[in-house]
């Protein structure tokens, strides 16, 4: 898009939106919940679609002229249950955060007990953290990750639930980098009459792609982010068994929002028809062949690689392995032009402002076209900045070579 108005109204933003555009093109970015996404669904987003007022749902608004937002929306939602195999789907959410939030407000009340995964051991702000909403209004107990495996085991998870009692169990994570066993935790809440959440913002991607194992089938109620491994625009759905539906679309309007976003729901019905295609299965694919050989390398070079590997699109690295924290790795790397986020690790020694590891990922760059050759390139560059960190020659150096190699591997969205 060439922003052509926006150029001659507003240099301001024009200018801080081009040097985006730059800072995307010229670097590497490893942060596993980003992506780029492709022009069409940037030109959904940009559309006339965000001048309407649609509240409520398909053939029930609380406003006129909605006929064509009608098919928009249910274009994203037929396209969205054929991807996940869903009987209900909400796509009206307007992030990951809010949708969990009418998750809970449809099931619970405040005060219930609900158990999630802690935030240092991979889970989301969102299952329980006590600065956020979720920690605040209801009585959660976490679960953890084995010390020793990295991996969370359910023999522990069952012990907890069946002493907590609790009224819900939320699987599904943000840093944590193997497959779910999402039948074990339906048997698990079977057995205490819980309800089961799986909040899959990360792995979405993976899923529909048909590379890991899809939770819609067991669980009562699913949400996820639209913006990371889905590839579509900033937004989230819900997904649910059809005997929670009503109670689902209640809690996401008029409970917990007002009018929907109809431009990014537009936005995510292309992301969804591009996920249709069957190019989606080999992107997923090579996400996760990325991840594996990235792993591979950062262990060949005496890394701790938390759990020891990965399933996934992601890994988090336990950088005390080479007497590094987690936020100065993140600002070395910063200086050669590749993006990283900072992340706790299991137990974490550290605060989670200076925390010990980093969490990489591969969704972003594999969209790209990078494959493993690629992975192994920047790998050598991390690698060596973390052992140069301190010497701006070396970390100018690379940011030049990155910003070359970015010129071979265009990004779809500009
Ligand atoms: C990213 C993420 C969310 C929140 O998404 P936002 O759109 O940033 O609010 C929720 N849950 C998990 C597991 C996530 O990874």
């Amino acid at each position: 898009m060439d922003y052509k108005n926006l150029e001659n109204q507003d240099k301001d933003v024009f200018l801080a939106i081009s040097r985006e555009k730059e800072r995307q093109i010229n670097e590497i970015e490893l942060i596993a919940s980003e992506n780029y996404v492709s022009l069409a669904v940037l030109e959904s987003m940009g559309s006339v679609l965000t001048n309407k007022y649609s509240e409520g749902y398909p053939k029930h608004r609380y406003y006129g002229g909605n006929q064509i937002v009608d098919i928009v929306e249910e274009i994203a939602i037929e396209r969205a249950k054929k991807i996940f195999n869903a009987e209900h789907v909400n796509v009206q959410p307007l992030s990951g955060s809010p949708a969990n939030a009418a998750v809970y407000f449809a099931f619970l009340k405040p005060g219930d007990k609900v158990m999630g995964l802690k935030l240092d051991h991979g889970g989301h702000l969102s299952h329980g953290h006590p600065v956020n909403f979720s920690g605040m209004l209801y009585d959660f107990v976490q679960y953890e990750v084995d010390s020793k495996t990295g991996k969370i085991d359910m023999k522990e998870v069952r012990k907890i639930a069946l002493k907590e009692k609790p009224k819900m169990i939320v699987a599904g994570f943000s840093a944590y980098s193997r497959e779910i066993e999402w039948q074990k935790f339906k048997e698990i809440a079977d057995e205490i009459g819980a309800y089961t959440f799986a909040d899959i913002a990360h792995t979405a991607g993976l899923i529909a792609a048909k590379k890991m194992d899809n939770p819609v089938p067991y669980f009562d109620v699913v949400s996820s982010t639209t913006h990371k491994t889905l590839r579509g625009p900033r937004g989230a759905m819900i997904m649910c068994k059809e005997k929670y539906a009503k109670q689902i679309d209640r809690a996401v309007f008029p409970g917990m929002q007002g009018g929907p976003h109809d431009h990014i729901t537009a936005a995510k019905a292309v992301a969804f028809g591009e996920i249709l295609r069957p190019e989606f299965a080999e992107y997923g694919d090579q996400i996760i062949k990325n991840a594996q050989k990235m792993a591979e390398e950062f262990k060949k070079r005496e890394y701790k690689v938390i759990s020891d590997g990965t399933d996934n699109h992601l890994m988090v690295v336990d950088m005390t392995s080479k007497d590094i924290d987690g936020k100065t790795v993140e600002v070395a790397l910063e200086k050669c032009g590749i993006s990283v986020s900072r992340s706790t690790i299991p137990n974490d020694p550290n605060p989670p402002i200076k925390p010990s590891g980093v969490r990489f990922g591969t969704p972003a760059v594999t969209t790209r076209g990078m494959k493993e050759t690629e992975i192994v390139k920047i790998v050598e560059w991390i690698d060596k900045a973390i052992g140069n960190r301190d010497n701006n020659k070396v970390l100018n150096q690379i940011q030049k070579e990155v910003e070359e190699f970015c010129q071979n591997f265009p990004i779809p969205s500009v």
